[in-house]
């Protein structure tokens, strides 16, 4: 059993459409995936839609939050998306995602980089916006010369001259949430320095303790020795030990299924679910 259990696509920052991530989880010979878009399960009908026999879909998000200034994600599986209190904290994130977008474009035209809210949106398409299409905006205005650059403390990182704070859930709130709903949570990358910070060893017990179901171990952003730690962390605290890819198309490079979860992990976790049923056809 090979599983990746996170996955983006253009419902949010990821670059390729949902029938198209399906179509490179089934070309990577994956048997099951997860789309776990930010704050959004808007590409699940597309994805359900272009999904071959033998591969199964887990509907997911990654939710966006927030601890002591510092920004963690959770994924989230197999949740009712229409469970009231869930939904109604995805429309404020994705209402204060696209607030931050356009203060963040404002802060960059005062700086005199030339880009403009029309050149965001446009990338964005009908995807959640994130900092990743500001970035892609600034590399085609030319201001910075990679996505990377653009993710540094100089610009849109935290502290950046460009950086503006968003509403986002404490993740003991969240895993409640999604818990109501139904579903599923894991911590997503908890020691992906890049993409937040090293989540510590006592917050992750304290999420353990609060129904926490998984902590993702296998990541690209992970190194060994993270990974290991990772592992027996889980172990320890009974928690599922889960595999992504955190594929985002073109922008981390196409690599669906280059991490993934094995089959007793993933059954622990769809023991649990009871919000939504694994899509097959
Ligand atoms: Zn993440
Ligand atoms: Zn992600």
């Amino acid at each position: 059993m090979r599983a990746d259990l996170h996955c983006h696509s253009s419902a949010s920052d990821g670059t390729r459409p949902p029938q198209e991530v399906v179509a490179r989880a089934s070309a990577a010979g994956l048997d099951a995936f997860a789309l776990t878009d930010h704050d959004t399960v808007a590409g699940i009908p597309a994805a359900t839609a272009a999904l071959p026999p033998g591969l199964m879909l887990i509907s997911g998000m990654e939710l966006s939050c927030r601890r002591n200034g510092y920004s963690l994600h959770l994924l989230s599986y197999l949740f009712d998306p229409d469970q009231p209190e869930l939904a109604a904290q995805c429309v404020a994130i994705r209402a204060s995602r696209v607030d931050r977008a356009k203060t963040m474009v404002g802060k960059l035209a005062e700086l005199g980089t030339g880009v403009t809210w029309g050149q965001v949106a446009a990338l964005a398409g009908d995807g959640v916006v994130g900092r990743p299409h500001i970035a892609r905006a600034m590399v085609d205005a030319g201001v910075v010369s990679s996505i990377d650059e653009a993710f540094t403390t100089d610009w849109l990182g935290p502290g950046g001259r460009a950086h503006v704070r968003r509403y986002a859930l404490d993740p003991a709130e969240a895993i409640r949430l999604v818990h109501a709903a139904g579903g599923v949570a894991v911590l997503a990358h908890p020691f992906a320095v890049t993409r937040g910070w090293m989540v510590p060893d006592d917050l992750i017990a304290e999420l353990s303790q609060t129904g926490l179901d998984g902590i993702e171990v296998d990541h690209p952003d992970h190194d060994e020795e993270q990974r290991d730690a990772l592992r027996s962390l889980a172990r320890r605290l009974g928690l599922a030990a889960t595999g992504g890819s955190d594929d985002h198309g073109e922008l981390t490079g196409d690599r669906i299924g280059c991490d993934t979860t094995g089959q007793d992990d993933l059954d622990a976790l769809l023991e649990r679910a009871s919000g939504a049923a694994v899509i097959t056809r």
